[in-house]
């Protein structure tokens, strides 16, 4: 019978566990920490819903407005005419627990522990032995054990331990920053349904930033390509300060920051070891859109595994393995070269991302945008929409040159006026001079939380580590 060991779970490794169990195939879940609250913004396609028969009881809110913000804070409202449409937000802590405990459900066997070393044999041939750090009697070092599998499926994230027992190689990762705010009744009402994407070099040099609601708070965040890095405390201060009067009296509650890595790893499958998710390095560019294509990345490779193994009778082969790879790559390869494109085009100045912004203010090509997003589908666009995207694109690059910012400034308040806006600001500026908890450049935003990303404080493993 075989044996297999998901490493990691997150939706990737939770949604191969799944569909492994279901098989009947002998199978164990590891997850270094059943409570992970993994950073990220949360914000998964409609189509995910009806695909991996998720519960609405796991999702925060149902987005269907979507606002798209420029340099020079010109914002262009998206609106999801269909009531049954929406984006779903969730925090990852309840999403991620909900798939791992469906996946130990159907009989896959989840084990809190923490995968410290790999031993995979012959030429990487296996069998392999996996030794963990086990912490079901709870303690911070947990009891050493080992495992003895057939076949490895490494979900373990973009600090995969999997992808380096099998010699994968690097990808560049980009990193991302996010502080959770809780606001006021007022400016909380205003994101019931509501995200916001900011563009600009304040806020980012090479992706957006955004504002995404969740239960009783709001996600702000940003990211930015490894070689601007050093740049990321910088950007957040940025979308910060942009938003700041959309987030009067927030109350930062959480810090979180982690790698997302830019590309796919060199070597995805290696003797009977295949990684899924972000430690494949199946993020898109232009949206930085991970958690469906992991979970599906996750079901695809297993079903692979099951197939293979004509439900877990036999032991697959690499070769078995990498035809996983091949379908992967067929569905899903144009999809991440266009939003390789988009991003190159549209984030690399100002002018591009007002061209940008201006864009999504015509209907054809938002509802060409929120299909592919939502339903993970083409849509095929005819001629006449060609010839009219294309002297869009033209004409929005053209003017953006015009109205490309010299300085950012904060988008007014989308609930109070401006006079009052200006009497609260005030006060608060009074208040707070030398106030400590208040951030020095926001008398209006509150720092609850440790102002450094929660694992670089001190959890079991550092998130802001990049390649381990
Ligand atoms: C700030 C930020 C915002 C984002 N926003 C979005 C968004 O809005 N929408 C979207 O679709 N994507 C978003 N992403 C990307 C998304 O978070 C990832 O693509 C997705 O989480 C990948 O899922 P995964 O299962 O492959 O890996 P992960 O979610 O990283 O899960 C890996 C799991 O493995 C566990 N693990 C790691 N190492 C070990 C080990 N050695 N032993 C045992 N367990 C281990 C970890 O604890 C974790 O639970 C964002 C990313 C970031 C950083």
């Amino acid at each position: 019978m075989l044996r297999v060991a998901v490493v990691g779970g997150g939706p990737s490794g939770s949604c191969a566990a799944e569909v492994l169990a279901k098989a009947g195939i002998q199978t164990w879940l590891f997850e270094r920490k059943l409570d992970n609250a993994k950073p990220c913004g949360g914000a998964i396609p409609l189509c995910m819903v009806q695909e991996f028969d998720l519960p609405e009881s796991i999702i925060d809110r149902k987005v269907n407005n979507m606002k798209m913000i420029s340099p020079s804070n010109r914002e262009v409202d998206i609106h999801l005419d269909n009531p049954a449409e929406y984006i779903g937000m969730c925090r990852r802590e309840v999403f991620d627990a909900f798939l791992r405990n469906r996946a130990a459900d159907l009989g896959a066997q989840l084990v809190n522990g923490l995968v410290q070393r790999i031993d995979t044999g012959k030429n990487r041939q296996g069998p392999y032995t996996l030794h963990y750090a086990d912490y079901a009697g709870g303690g911070l070092t947990g009891e050493l054990k080992s495992l003895e599998v057939d076949l490895i499926v490494g979900a373990d994230g973009a600090n995969s331990r999997v992808a380096k027992a099998m010699d994968a190689g690097d990808y560049n990762v980009a990193i991302a920053f996010q502080e959770r705010i809780r606001l006021p009744p007022e400016e909380m009402a205003y994101y019931e349904d509501l995200a916001e994407m900011y563009v600009g070099t304040d806020v980012s040099p090479d992706f957006y930033a955004w504002v995404f609601p969740k239960y009783d708070h709001v996600a702000v965040g940003t990211g930015t390509m490894q070689k601007n890095q050093s740049l990321i405390k910088g950007l957040q201060k940025g979308i910060r300060e942009r938003a700041s009067n959309r987030l009067l009296h927030g109350e930062v509650i959480k810090v979180e920051a982690h790698p997302i890595p830019e590309h796919p790893r060199p070597r995805r499958v290696v003797g009977r070891m295949a990684l899924v998710g972000d430690a494949a390095g199946y993020v898109t560019k232009s949206s930085g859109e991970g958690i469906y294509f992991a979970a599906k990345s996750g079901r695809m490779c297993a079903e692979e595994i099951v197939a293979a193994s004509g439900h877990g009778a036999r032991i697959p082969s690499e070769k078995d393995l990498k035809v996983y790879l091949k379908k992967w790559d067929k569905k899903y390869g144009a999809t991440y070269k266009v939003l390789e494109i988009l991003q190159n085009v549209f984030y690399s100045n100002d002018p591009a991302r007002e061209a940008f912004v201006e864009m999504c203010d015509d209907k054809d090509v938002q509802r060409l945008t929120f299909d592919s997003y939502l339903y993970k589908r083409v849509v095929p666009i005819n001629p006449w929409q060609t010839i009219k995207l294309t002297l869009l694109t033209f004409g929005a690059y053209l003017r953006g040159q015009a109205f490309a910012p010299t300085t950012y400034k904060p988008v007014p308040s989308a609930v109070r006026s401006e006079a009052e806006m200006a009497s609260i600001l005030a006060a608060d500026a009074a208040k707070s001079s030398g106030l400590n908890g208040s951030d020095p450049s926001h008398p209006a935003i509150v720092v609850k939380a440790d102002p450094k990303p929660a694992a670089e404080s001190g959890e079991r493993e550092p998130i802001l580590a990049g390649k381990s």
